[in-house]
């Protein structure tokens, strides 16, 4: 299974983000690289940071729960 990320495409590969694009045919799922999943965290903080409620937790942390079974 390939591993690309969907925000800058990047592929996850041996350990490592390469720029390569999928092989073709191949079933790819779609995630966050490290430097994305931060970014978008950021972005949900800055957003909710006047208003953090319990639901913004729960998507962190589901965000980061689906990073570490990707990894
Ligand atoms: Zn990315």
């Amino acid at each position: 299974m390939t591993v690309q990320c969907c925000k800058c495409k990047k592929v996850h590969e041996e350990g490592e983000w390469t720029e390569n694009p999928p092989a073709k045919g191949a079933h790819v799922t779609h995630t966050y690289c490290p430097v994305c999943a931060e970014a978008c965290y950021m972005e949900l903080f800055s957003e909710q940071a006047s208003r953090t409620t319990w639901k913004t937790a729960q998507i962190v942390s589901q965000l980061m729960d689906s990073l570490d079974r990707s990894a």
